[in-house]
C-alpha cells in the first residue's frame, strides 16, 4: 500500500496488516548531458513501487533531495547536509514507529546519502525506536551489472544508471547526448593524488558530470536490472516479515 493514497481512516484500517515501511530517498543532481536530474530519486521510487503492492508493505513518498553538495557546480544540483538529511530521515521513520510499524527498508537510489541513513539507522535501532535496513539499489544487483557490462557499475549517469532509466522513464533521457556524457566522462570516480583524495567535487575529475561508459546503457540491460533489485527487495520484505522486532534489536537490549 501506499500511505499518501490513503486517507487517515482508510489507513488505520489497513495498518494491521502491515509489517514492513518503505521508504524511498534519492537526490536531485546532475547526472549529466544526457539523463534527468531527478534519475536518483526516480529509480528509487520505481524499485520501491514494484514490492508496494503487498498488504504486509506501507511505502511511504519520496524523500527526493539529498546529500549532494559535492554535484553543486553543475545547473539544476539541490542539497541539503548530511546531519538534516539524516534527522529526516529518522524523523519520518519514527513517526511510522509511532502509528506502530517499526520496520523498515530505506530503499536508497543515491550513494552519497548513504552515511547519514546508516548513522539514522543506527540511532533508531540504538534508541529501540525502529530497525531500518539500508539499502541501495545498485548494490544488489548480485553480479548481473558486471555480466551485462564486464566491469559493476561504479560510476555515475554511468551504464548502469543510464539504462535503468532508459527502462523506467525512458522519454527522460536524451539519447543524442550520451555521446558528450562519455566523452567528457571520468573512468573512476574521485581524484587520488600519492594517496590522499583530492576530488571533492564531481568536477574536480569528470566534464561532462559522468563517470562511466553511458553509450553502453541499453533499456534491456535496464529491465533486467530493474528485475534483480526488484527481486532482491521483495526478498529483503519477506525476511524482514518473518522476523520478530525484538529480534532485530541490539544483543543485550531485549
Ligand atoms: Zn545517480
Amino acid at each position: 500500500m501506499h500511505l499518501a493514497r490513503h486517507t487517515t481512516t482508510t489507513l488505520g484500517e489497513s495498518l494491521d496488516s502491515a509489517e514492513v515501511v518503505l521508504l524511498p530517498t534519492g537526490s536531485v543532481e546532475q547526472h549529466g548531458p544526457a539523463l534527468p536530474l531527478g534519475t536518483d530519486f526516480m529509480a528509487a521510487e520505481a524499485v520501491a513501487d514494484a514490492v508496494a503492492d503487498r498488504d504486509d508493505v506501507v511505502c511511504l513518498p519520496t524523500l527526493p533531495v539529498g546529500v549532494s553538495e559535492h554535484h553543486r557546480q553543475f545547473d539544476g544540483t539541490l542539497w541539503t547536509d548530511p546531519e538534516t538529511f539524516e534527522n529526516y530521515v529518522s524523523d519520518v521513520l519514527s513517526s511510522m514507529a509511532s502509528h506502530g510499524v517499526r520496520k523498515a527498508v530505506i530503499v536508497n537510489g543515491h550513494g552519497g546519502n548513504t552515511d547519514a541513513i546508516t548513522r539514522a539507522a543506527r540511532r533508531l535501532r540504538r534508541e529501540e525506536t525502529a530497525f531500518a535496513a539500508p539499502w541501495n539499489w545498485w548494490s544488489n544487483l548480485e553480479g548481473l551489472d558486471a555480466e551485462l557490462f564486464g566491469q559493476a557499475g561504479i560510476g555515475h549517469a554511468d551504464e548502469v544508471e543510464t539504462s535503468m532509466v532508459m527502462h523506467i522513464q525512458g522519454d527522460l533521457v536524451r539519447e543524442e547526448n550520451l555521446e558528450d556524457a562519455e566523452d567528457g566522462a571520468a573512468d573512476s570516480w574521485g581524484k587520488s593524488v600519492h594517496g590522499a583524495n583530492v576530488g571533492f567535487d564531481t568536477a574536480d575529475f569528470s566534464e561532462s558530470g559522468a563517470v562511466g561508459h553511458p553509450t553502453s546503457g541499453s533499456p534491456g540491460a535496464g529491465k533486467q536490472l530493474f528485475a534483480k533489485a526488484t527481486d532482491e527487495l521483495d526478498a529483503l520484505v519477506d525476511w524482514l516479515c518473518e522476523t520478530q522486532f525484538e529480534a532485530l534489536l541490539p544483543e543485550g537490549h531485549r
